[in-house]
């Protein structure tokens, strides 16, 4: 892409709005901006960004067998009367009418449906286990609204729902998702720890949220630092092992970790002084074992090996993809702007020309441009006029991995200079070498 005829609009000030740093700095790089309160458009590069975590959450889930639909935003308010939670939610629903005086709602969240879409056609033991998910946008009326698209009203889920016959099989299918999230938080380079978490009055022990340590994080965490040292399962985890995967959530579950809602003071005060980690967390994951909560009284059943019926026994799995952007900026950026881990930058690299319409700057940047296209690095090309100063602001300030620098004296002498965003380091190459290193 070249800057010049791209639409990155870029604010030099600080917004006053804007209370915690990765809300600052997405309005700043120009990847949102808000509508209503707590409703953001995403501007080009912020899309880009949200399209890069998404593919990666999709990839991770279908690596575990999940299988992606896409249900609708909007929902008929007498399905949510079927499982009695359409008085009970409360103010967060979004309550529409039709033309016809229907009760409709925007949907916060998909258990109601996909149950309906599950009884429609599955009705034996023998289709099971069954997973099926989508990255689709919620709403829910937040009270407080806040942190940009931490915490606003209409935000990306992905929701993934999990059928089994009997709990031995819902577990397998919740620690798979376990196994799955840890996967896909560590690809968007960032470290969770999985926490037990309140299960209401379903009771229990599945319910983990996933939770990024940061100052700015809405929720008081308690857990052991071993935590921060735990191998991730790599690529080659067998999904289809039970054994395994159940191996991999033991490991991943034994050290103390729990939110404030759960914490336990004397379990807490067995762990050595230097172990106990109390911080501050967000939320960007949350996976849920409830069982027949649904099934049961909207009759989502099969046949067993028994014949008989069985209520099938259910888990819902959610992470907010919008809410990870602003979570990965709160753990990686500087005093100059964001700093995007590789695999979910908007752009591989930057390209700064500094002088467009020097023959020889415009003919390096090409030939730079080209070959760090023709690798898949989808680099950003800086061809404005703006000073270098202002180019190397943005550079910083959007975050990109690498940036290549282009300059009169250094095209002079073959030379161009490559930057790493993250820390700092510069290095004069010719251009041969800058291509072959990067590329
Ligand atoms: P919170 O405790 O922050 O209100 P939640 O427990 O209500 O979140 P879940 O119902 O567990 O959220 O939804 C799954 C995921 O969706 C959350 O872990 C989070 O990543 C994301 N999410 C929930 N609410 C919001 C929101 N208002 N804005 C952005 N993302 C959200
Ligand atoms: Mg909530
Ligand atoms: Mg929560
Ligand atoms: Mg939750």
């Amino acid at each position: 892409m070249r800057l010049s005829r791209y639409f990155l609009p870029i604010l030099k000030e600080n917004p006053k709005e804007a209370e915690i740093v990765s809300h600052r700095l997405m309005l700043r790089a120009g990847l949102i901006r808000q509508e209503s309160a707590g409703i953001y458009a995403w501007l080009p590069a912020g899309l880009r960004i949200l399209n890069k975590v998404s593919a990666i959450i999709r990839e991770e889930q279908n690596r575990s067998g999940a299988i992606e639909l896409l249900m609708p935003t909007i929902q008929s308010a007498d399905l949510w009367r079927e499982s009695g939670r359409y008085d009970a939610y409360g103010d967060e629903m979004l309550r529409i009418k039709d033309r016809g005086d229907r009760d409709m709602l925007y949907g916060p969240t998909n258990e109601e449906m996909i149950t309906e879409i599950f009884r429609a056609y599955v009705k034996s033991y023998k289709d099971l286990p069954l997973n099926l998910y989508h990255i689709q946008w919620k709403f829910r009326d937040e009270r407080r609204p806040r942190f940009g698209v931490m915490r606003s009203r209409e935000f990306l889920m992905k929701d993934a729902y999990s059928f089994d016959l009997d709990f031995e099989g819902a577990k397998a299918a919740y620690n798979r998702m376990f196994v799955a999230y840890l996967r896909t938080f560590s690809r968007l380079g960032i470290k969770v720890i999985p926490m037990r978490a309140d299960t209401g009055p379903i009771g229990g022990e599945l319910s983990h949220e996933f939770i990024i340590l940061a100052e700015t994080g809405e929720s008081q965490v308690f857990c052991d630092r071993a935590y921060l040292g735990l191998p991730v399962p790599g690529p080659d985890t067998d999904f289809d092992d039970d054994a395994q995967i159940a191996d991999i959530v033991t490991r991943w579950t034994t050290p103390y970790a729990a939110t404030d809602e759960m914490h336990d003071e004397a379990a807490w005060s067995k762990l050595n002084g230097a172990d106990q980690l109390a911080a501050r967390g967000i939320e960007v994951g949350h996976i849920f074992h409830f069982g027949t909560k649904y099934s049961e009284p909207m009759g989502a059943k099969v046949t067993g090996p028994d014949g008989k019926d069985h209520p099938v026994s259910m888990g819902s799995y959610g992470i907010g993809p919008s809410r990870v952007i602003a979570a990965i900026i709160e753990a990686s950026h500087d005093e100059n702007g964001i700093i995007w881990p590789k695999a979910v930058a908007p752009f591989g690299a930057g390209i700064i020309n500094m002088k467009p319409g020097d023959a020889g700057c415009d003919a390096v940047s090409m030939k730079v441009y080209e070959a760090l296209t023709n690798a898949g690095l989808e680099p950003l090309l800086d061809d404005t006029d703006d000073r270098p100063g202002a180019k190397f602001a943005t550079m910083d300030l959007i975050g990109l991995p690498i940036q290549v620098i282009i300059g009169p004296r250094g095209v002079l002498a073959g030379e161009v200079e490559v930057k790493n965003r993250a820390t700092g380091e510069r290095q004069t190459l010719s251009t041969e070498a800058a291509i072959n290193m990067l590329a």
